[in-house]
């Protein structure tokens, strides 16, 4: 059985201790959220921290809230509280399709949406739809809190903007009338990670898209996004005609790679074809749209 090298332990009991925390073990501390990507991470010796600082107890990270025209998640949010929540999936469908589709009952009940975005896997669901309806990241650290667009959150693989002595403490979307939004997978087979993926997000003034976000996960985008494609809706009708030339512009600008979850080219395939059914889905969703 694989276990983990030696480590150290210690619980956060507020933000502010799991902060003094980061700042005193240094950058050899890791912050535990649920851990199931950490723990086995460390099973495999892939990430060896000294310290484990356990932010499970900093209940005032886990709420979900409408405040000051946001939806407000903090990061210890779990998956199932997303999915369960009536005022995410009014306002933004999109985080309840992710949701029903990542892993299993048993990682949604722990694992949390922050570690998910920390954890800053190519292929992560939420990445992508907090791409695609232009989430906000609230990051704390020692120096005060700043504010992080999705769009600059993620460095690359397994990186992210946040600091060694740094926490995700919320994630902010701002709630705009007129707006659809979903999202489409494919997987290998249930609870699995995905093979591609791509949300959408829709603004609408009548036919004419006022704004777009298309968020693409597992098939190499930028920033989990497909910014060519936006460009290329905006202002444009809403029309399926549109959306097969954005997704054959979200296509061409990703880079997926062969793995042993699909062959790239048919993962460039599912760029196309998935953002094209987000977009229609999303279209569907938007009060008084046409679906
Ligand atoms: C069997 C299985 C199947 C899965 N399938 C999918 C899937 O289909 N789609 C998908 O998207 N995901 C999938 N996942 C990933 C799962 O969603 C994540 O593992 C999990 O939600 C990560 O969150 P966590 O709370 O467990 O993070 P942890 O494992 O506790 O932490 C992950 C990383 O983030 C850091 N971190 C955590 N919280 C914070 C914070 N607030 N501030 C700063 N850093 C922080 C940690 O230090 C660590 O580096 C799967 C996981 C498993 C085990």
């Amino acid at each position: 059985m694989q276990v983990p090298a030696h480590f150290e332990y210690e619980k956060a009991t507020s933000v502010e201790h799991c902060l003094a925390l980061l700042a005193k073990f240094g950058p050899e501390s890791r912050v535990l959220a649920g851990g199931h990507s950490l723990i086995p991470m460390m099973k495999l010796r892939l990430a060896q921290p000294e310290t484990l600082i356990d932010i499970n107890d900093l209940t005032e990270l886990g709420y979900l809230r409408v405040s000051d025209g946001e939806l407000r998640m903090g990061a210890l949010t779990r998956h199932a509280e997303l999915l369960s929540s009536p005022v995410a999936g009014e306002h933004f469908p999109i985080l309840h399709d992710a949701e029903r589709v990542i892993a299993d009952p048993i990682v949604r009940n722990r694992g949390t949406i922050g570690g998910s975005l920390c954890q800053a896997d190519p292929s992560e669901d939420l990445s992508a739809a907090f791409a695609a309806v232009r989430a906000i990241m609230v990051i704390q650290g020692g120096a005060g809190t700043r504010t992080v667009p999705a769009r600059e959150f993620h460095l690359g693989p397994y990186e992210t903007v946040v600091e060694s002595d740094e926490l995700l403490t919320e994630i902010r979307v701002p709630i705009l009338p007129g707006s659809g939004s979903a999202y489409e997978k494919v997987e290998r087979r249930a609870g699995d990670w995905p093979v591609g993926a791509a949300g959408a997000a829709l603004w609408l003034d009548g036919d004419t898209i006022t704004e777009v976000g298309i968020g693409l996960a597992a098939v190499g985008a930028a920033h989990f996004s497909a910014a060519e494609a936006e460009d290329a809706l905006r202002g444009e009708p809403a029309t399926d005609d549109s959306f097969t030339r954005a997704g054959q512009i979200a296509a061409e600008h990703c880079r997926p790679i062969s793995d042993q979850r699909g062959p790239a080219d048919y993962k460039r395939h599912l760029a196309a074809e998935l953002t094209v059914r987000a977009l229609r889905r999303a279209r569907g969703r938007v009060r008084g749209g046409k679906g």
